[in-house]
């Protein structure tokens, strides 16, 4: 049977606003707190958020320490907290370690800092083929390491989840912390990517 991509789509938008009006009618939930939910996760929560605190982690060694010893409480600091933002972990990228983060259970993920998850993130391929074999996952991101490289997978619970500070880019010395979060790309905040370099952003 032809099944068009787009038809699919707008028949879930269809569903979903069916539900909602069926939901809203019964009184179960209000409209202007899916709305306000759904503005929050789109405008205000998302990867910028991150992108801050490796930014403010590369031009500050006492935060970026604060960030080794406490990660919720130095990201809470700048405002990010909230929903599966508890119990954080920053792991640190080094010439020697690289970091990479995924959840093999489900698809826990640090939403204060990153957003919503994306959906390659808890694909059962990627959950499971990134314990086995992180250097083949990260080359389909166009991403390859020296062999000697070290690589860590963290695997993410609702207890703890964890935040990767990617090497800060070469030639970036001059930039201010608001140029170098712009190089903060959220995959890199995962582990699948490098930072952006200088002169690719946007
Ligand atoms: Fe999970």
């Amino acid at each position: 049977m032809p099944h068009d991509h787009d038809n699919h789509f707008d028949d879930m938008t269809a569903q979903v606003r069916a539900l909602e009006t069926i939901l809203t009618d019964k009184g179960l939930v209000d409209p202007a707190a899916i709305d306000e939910i759904v503005d929050t996760y789109q405008d205000k929560i998302g990867p910028q958020n991150g992108a801050r605190v490796v930014a403010k982690a590369w031009v500050d060694p006492q935060y970026a320490a604060w960030l080794a010893r406490d990660a919720t409480d130095a990201i809470a600091s700048l405002g990010y907290m909230g929903r599966q933002g508890e119990h954080m972990n920053v792991v640190f990228n080094t010439p020697t370690t690289h970091n990479i983060v995924v959840c093999t259970l489900c698809s826990c993920y640090p939403w204060s800092v990153l957003g919503l998850p994306p959906v390659w993130y808890k694909s059962p391929a990627y959950r499971s083929r990134v314990v086995r074999d992180p250097r083949s996952v990260m080359a389909e991101f166009g991403f390859t390491l020296p062999k000697d490289t070290k690589i860590r997978v963290w695997d993410s619970t609702a207890e703890q989840r964890y935040l990767v500070v990617p090497m800060r880019p070469e030639g970036s010395d001059d930039l201010t912390e608001d140029a170098l979060a712009a190089l903060v790309n959220r995959d890199s905040m995962i582990g699948t990517k490098a930072a952006t370099d200088v002169g690719a952003a946007q």
